[in-house]
């Protein structure tokens, strides 16, 4: 691909993306471009060491002089932006942050690739754009129309719809995927499968929301990657690819498998008062991406979910540290990064 800027690669997922990609194109140019929010965590790339092929730059997506001083200085080949505030419950808390990051940004960035003519562009986004299937079978099929609840899921959808106006405007050739909920190793604490598991490793009580039936389609995190890859390779320009893993479960099946895999009682399960505007089902039709681009998950969720559980145990000094607050004493957040 040559060199590709990987927004938000401090985070769960673009780290993973990032460590993904450099295993199958080793020779390739990655420059991270990250803020360093909360979310983004430096020990997620801890054995990546700044060199030719890597460089991290701590600085935000909605900074017009910077994006477009990365790219005078670089001629990209390809941009794959997760770059975003991605917290539903912290979106009902503080909206405005949503909409900055997500929503101004990517049209920043879509804004300075577009000048820079890079020539590829794929928009991470979320099957939560299209709102809740509630009680009704079937799945988000590409068409089905955005009609998103909360703040977080607002917020993705209007820089979704840049990405699309970019495209019919400008003939900008980005690509959008939306993709259902990930989990796996260093997905930050306060999502649900790590709060689980977290929470049970304390022998903590495990917080359900409502009743706990609330359906989610999970994904393995580099099962997402390689859809991704499918993506970057090949995806039509303007068009959008979901991206599931056909792994329907209750928050409550979840959770009592947590439970189960690490030799708990269900009895800690524990009923809390349901989130506001809270989406009951989600699933999510990926047989565009299977047949264009011959993609499809490699991973089992329940293998999957007792190696992510394994991976938790065995590491708790990474999620400790943020527990305690102790990874923003990193040096990149001291300094700028390289
Ligand atoms: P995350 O919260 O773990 O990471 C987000 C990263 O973006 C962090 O490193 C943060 O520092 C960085 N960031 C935030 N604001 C920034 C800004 N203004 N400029 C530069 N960097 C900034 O998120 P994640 O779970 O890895 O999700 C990554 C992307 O994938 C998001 O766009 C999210 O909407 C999308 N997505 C996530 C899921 C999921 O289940 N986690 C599912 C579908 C899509």
């Amino acid at each position: 691909m040559g060199t590709l800027l990987v927004t938000g690669g401090m985070g769960f997922i673009g780290s993973s993306f990032i460590r993904y990609w450099r295993k199958i194109n080793p020779g390739d140019r990655i420059i991270n471009l990250d803020l360093l929010t909360y979310a983004g965590n430096p020990y997620n790339l801890v054995d990546l060491i700044p060199s030719d092929t890597y460089t991290f730059l701590r600085g935000d997506v909605a900074d017009a002089g910077l994006l477009d001083r990365i790219m005078e200085e670089t001629q990209l080949d390809a941009i794959v932006h997760f770059a975003a505030e991605s917290h539903v419950d912290r979106s009902i808390q503080e909206p405005a942050s949503f909409v900055r990051t997500n929503v101004l940004g990517t049209q920043q960035l879509l804004e300075s690739a577009r000048r820079a003519a890079v020539p590829r562009f794929i928009l991470v986004s979320t099957d939560e754009v299209y709102g809740s299937l509630g009680g009704k079978p079937g799945a988000f099929t590409e068409t089905t129309p955005l009609a998103p609840n909360s703040p977080y899921s607002a917020s993705k959808a209007g820089g979704d719809l840049l990405a699309r106006a970019y495209y019919e405007t400008f003939g900008f050739p980005v690509i959008v995927t939306r993709c259902s909920n990930n989990y796996g190793p260093m997905q930050f604490p306060e999502k649900l499968i790590p709060t689980l598991i977290i929470r049970a490793l304390h022998n903590l009580p495990l917080p359900i929301y409502g009743d706990g039936l609330h359906i989610r389609d999970w994904l393995h995190v580099d099962d997402h990657c390689s859809a991704l890859h499918a993506v970057l390779e090949a995806g039509r320009p303007g068009e959008v690819y979901n991206i599931g893993g056909g792994n329907e479960r209750t928050n409550l099946e979840v959770a009592g498998r947590v439970l189960q895999e690490l030799g708990l009682p269900q009895s800690l399960l524990e009923f809390v008062a349901d989130r506001p505007g809270h989406d009951r089902k989600y699933a999510i039709d990926a047989a565009k991406l299977a047949g264009e681009l011959g993609w499809k998950p490699e991973r089992s969720f329940e293998e999957a979910l007792s190696a992510t559980i394994g991976w938790y145990t065995a590491n708790r000094s990474w999620w400790e540290s943020i527990l305690s607050g102790e990874y923003r004493n990193h040096p990149y957040l001291k300094g700028g990064g390289r």
